[in-house]
């Protein structure tokens, strides 16, 4: 006999421990595996859907009452083999618990908690009289209705509906809905086909001579037989009305008389939302020499290491090598994971990838709907089939069967680290790890790649291949730096906000009906604005900082809480009404250019104006289609763009790039003015790049200018092993809040005192971050620096246990405490 397994250690989705325990009722021992969805009640009020981590025979430890499973939600796991190892390890390594990875996880449709739904049996008679509360239960239900328990918790006013509803269920009088069911509603798409009478040649005649007064539906008709291609059975295809209707250029009213007459009938058809109309693929470009040499030199490299730094200066057409990589994995029928930084560039790499994959490429982001994504979800997990995943990174937790190569674009990108909430993971590193599982290799992409995986790539680690010229030998933009300071003092620039070569560049380019964009990292008017006679400068009440001012809006704006507030007509300290505006931001950069051409059509990409993916879209198809010709924006522009009618790109002010406090930021600072300037250019004529900064001397814009990649690099690695930083050591941040400034200084310093214990001087601080105060906590950080080959287990064991001395202390239930491991 087989032995049945009597409890089960599932995850839920919360950050207290890892697993919780519960007992498997009989009637489940033989379903219930390991990646399957059940409905359990934690806590006093809630039902979770929990995911299984593990069945088995050990008797738990605690002296508490182990609960039983509720209901079952699968027959047959969500989560694949490799996946859970997946959750496992991202827990450890960023010092999180699984329930914090699961909830990054899933899409809400796999995992509705306390709003599942319940219905009450039909013909339930009790056989003794019932209480009141449940009584009252059962009268809330109307027929067949079904409600949440929360909702059920505000129709009956009875605090405590979910005991009341577990007696009912043990009556049998309620039943928990499958809420798979409701939370996912397939997308259907209206198709037409001939009926079925009037199939065959003779029986369409008919049809013909029935239509001989009704012009346009003849003419419908035909347009559905040339769609359909129904003569033809070798050809033949499906119709959906919209192309018929397209395609006719007849209204609905005419294809509707055709189907009133029984000639066309029209049926529905769930389709993948993700799904394209593509109807003849092509195959992937012809490789120049350059791109060839490279695509062999991966391949190389990949016979003897798992990853592979591909280091392709700006449009020398890494993407069509990865394009390249990715058929030939698909066509061992293995998929491929393509990962991008930000939903915002995927619109342009989806157009290209779709002509040559079809319905093999899936997209997957947060800004689809959840219906789309579990689409995906149950898509992957359906189907063993060869498949491309374009997304961003919580695409990493998909269902992969068996993934032959993941692609990290742009690696170098900061958007690849997680920061609010838990899991705070690195993407491209958790990519590394989750293609190791699978026995993938793993690309990593970038004209400027970042400092860690360039150390790697140099150490031997991972290989290196290079791809040093531009597709088509478009050469490479000449970058030209303004001293804004020398044009300020010979009175030449004043207030103003371009300098003259950048406006003749820009005045030359919209002659030629070229393009221009212009770079500037502040979004809103002015960042800054500050009371003339006595110096006033309005804060945020919620966090450190002062406020940016949004003249569109005609607001201040809190850029850490989002909080806005009216610009006040006079100073609130000395009532003087002169109110300076210092310093720039996009919007201004917008009007200025506005007022110096009025006659260009002037387009702003920035958090504000790319709120939506459809608005984001929009300001890029302008761009792209030429409806705008200069395009204003923050580093959202320097993003993986690729536009073919850019000549001029200007740096309004690099020295803002320059000065912040951060160890990175000079690696920053050069990836985001070599990325911005990788915009410009054309096939037939090198673009120009007018970096304007007081500091033209700086060893870093001299580095940018030649495009030095690698004396940049040597320079900061230098410096990083100086002064221990990554990637050298392993930085972990312990970050601590609280409201209370007073018990917060007290307790970040006994927490440092304790790790530095056992650290010693690996542990600094605890210091006050740039910005002290966030929506109304207060700030302190402590930072560890662990040696890069020190392993990480016994730091994890150390942090893990002061944290759990700590919490003796009633003072640190005052405190929100969270790690972050490798910080971006
Ligand atoms: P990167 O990703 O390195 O910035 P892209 O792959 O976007 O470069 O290539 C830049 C431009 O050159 C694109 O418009 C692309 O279509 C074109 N291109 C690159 N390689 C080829 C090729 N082998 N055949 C045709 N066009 C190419
Ligand atoms: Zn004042
Ligand atoms: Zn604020």
């Amino acid at each position: 006999m087989i032995e049945k397994m009597k409890y089960a250690d599932v995850i839920l989705p919360l950050s207290l421990a890892n697993s919780y325990t519960y007992r498997i009722p009989q009637d489940m021992q033989a379903a219930l595996v390991a990646g399957c969805r059940v409905i359990v009640h934690f806590g006093k009020r809630r039902y979770y859907t929990a995911i299984v981590l593990e069945v088995h025979n050990r008797q738990p430890q605690s002296t508490l009452e182990v609960k039983e499973i509720y209901a079952l939600l699968d027959a047959s796991p969500v989560l694949r083999r490799p996946q859970l190892r997946f959750w496992q390890w991202l827990s450890e390594y960023y010092l999180c618990k699984l329930g914090d990875v699961y909830k990054a996880a899933l899409p809400s449709g796999l995992k509705l908690e306390s709003e599942t739904a319940v219905s009450c049996i039909k013909d339930f008679e009790a056989q003794f009289p019932l209480r009141p509360a449940e009584q009252a239960v059962l009268d809330a239900f109307s027929d067949g209705q079904k409600l949440t328990v929360s909702e059920l918790e505000k129709k009956t006013g009875l605090r405590n509906v979910v005991s009341t509803l577990s007696v009912l269920l043990t009556y049998g009088a309620v039943e928990v809905q499958e809420e798979l069911k409701k939370g996912f509603a397939p997308k259907l798409e209206t198709y037409v086909s001939l009926s079925d009478e009037y199939r065959g040649h003779d029986a369409l005649q008919k049809a013909f001579d029935l239509l001989k007064r009704a012009h346009k539906q003849e003419l419908l008709l035909i347009a559905y037989l040339d769609l359909s291609h129904i003569l033809n059975p070798t050809l033949a295809t499906e119709v959906t009305k919209k192309e018929l209707l397209q395609q006719s250029e007849c209204s609905v009213s005419v294809l509707d008389g055709l189907v009133k007459r029984g000639i066309l009938k029209y049926y529905d058809k769930e389709v993948g939302r993700l799904q394209v109309h593509i109807s003849r693929l092509q195959p992937p470009q012809p490789l120049s020499p350059d791109q060839e040499k490279a695509y062999a030199d991966i391949h190389e490299s990949f016979k003897i290491k798992d990853v592979c730094l591909l280091h392709g200066i700006t449009s020398s057409g890494k993407t069509e090598i990865y394009i390249r990589l990715i058929s030939e994995v698909l066509s061992l029928n293995r998929q491929v994971l393509y990962l991008l930084p930000e939903i915002a560039i995927t619109t342009q790499i989806t157009n290209r990838l779709t002509k040559v994959f079809g319905d093999k490429l899936l997209v997957y982001h947060s800004k689809y709907s959840d219906n789309e994504r579990v689409e995906v979800w149950n898509k992957l997990r359906a189907e063993k089939k060869p498949l491309l995943i374009l997304g961003v990174r919580s695409s990493l937790f998909l269902p992969f069967y068996d993934l032959g190569l993941v692609i990290v674009d742009e690696e170098h990108e900061p958007g690849y680290k997680q920061q609010d909430p838990a899991p705070r993971y690195h993407a491209r590193n958790a990519a590394i790890m989750l293609a190791n599982m699978h026995g993938a290799k793993t690309l990593l992409g970038s004209a400027t790649p970042s400092l860690d995986s360039y150390f790697n790539a140099l150490t031997g680690k991972y290989g290196l291949v290079s791809l040093n010229l531009r597709y088509g030998n478009t050469l490479m933009p000449q970058i030209i730096p303004v001293n804004v300071k020398e044009l300020k003092r010979k009175k030449i620039m004043k207030d103003a906000l371009f300098s003259p070569i950048l406006i003749d560049k820009i005045t030359e380019a919209l002659n030629n009906d070229e393009q221009v964009i212009l770079f500037q990292n502040r979004r809103g008017f002015a960042p800054v604005i500050e009371c003339k006679s006595c110096g006033w400068v309005p804060h945020c009440v919620n966090c450190d900082v002062s406020l940016t001012f949004h003249k569109f809006r005609n607001q201040l704006v809190c850029h850490y809480c989002g909080y806005t507030y009216q610009l006040p007509p006079v100073c609130p300290e000395c009532r003087e009404s002169d109110l300076k505006m210092m310093g720039v931001g996009t919007e201004k950069v917008e009007e200025e250019i506005a007022s110096l051409f009025p006659a260009a059509k002037i387009g702003r990409l920035d958090f504000d104006t790319a709120r939506t993916r459809t608005a984001y879209e929009r300001i890029i198809d302008d761009f792209d289609g030429g409806k705008i010709s200069i395009l204003i924006g923050t580093q959202m522009v320097s993003k993986g763009l690729d536009f073919g009618n850019v000549s001029v790109v200007g740096i309004i002010n690099a020295d803002s790039l320059l000065n912040y406090p951060d160890f990175r930021a000079h690696e920053r600072a050069y990836q985001l003015m070599v990325q911005v300037s990788g915009r410009a250019g054309r096939r037939d004529k090198s673009g120009t790049v007018i970096l304007q900064t007081t500091q033209p001397e700086h060893p870093l814009i001299q580095m940018v200018q030649r495009f030095a990649y690698q004396e940049m690099a040597k320079m900061q690695l230098t410096e990083r092993s100086m002064f221990r930083y990554p990637p050298y050591y392993r930085l972990i941040v312990v970050v601590l809040r609280s409201r209370n400034e007073t018990v917060l200084q007290e307790q970040s310093l006994l927490f440092a005192a304790k790790l530095k214990e056992k650290l010693g001087d690996r542990v600094l601080g605890p210091v006050s971050p740039p910005v002290t105060r966030v929506q109304s906590l207060h700030i302190k950080k402590i930072v560890l620096k662990i040696e890069i080959s020190a392993n990480i287990s016994p730091v994890r064991k150390l942090l893990d246990s002061v944290q759990c001395e700590m919490q003796q202390n009633s003072d640190y239930k005052q405190l929100l405490v969270h790690f972050d491991v490798d910080p971006a």
